[in-house]
């Protein structure tokens, strides 16, 4: 089962979204996506709120 969660656009709700090419050389392989109706850059699969949180408590606590 994957951490991950699916969000659509936080501007508009759209499900149309490009994958910017060759990002995750930047952000340790995460997908960044752009709105294809608003232009909104974000990041789409994001972790639950549950998962964040235990991430931050391994690195910051
Ligand atoms: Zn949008």
């Amino acid at each position: 089962m994957s951490i991950f969660n699916e969000y659509s656009c936080d501007n508009c709700g759209s499900n149309e979204m490009i994958e910017i090419p060759n990002i995750g050389l930047y952000t340790d392989g995460n997908p960044i996506h752009v709105c294809k109706k608003c232009a909104l850059v974000m990041s789409r699969y994001r972790r639950s709120a549950e998962e964040l949180a235990k991430l931050w408590d391994d690195e910051y606590v």
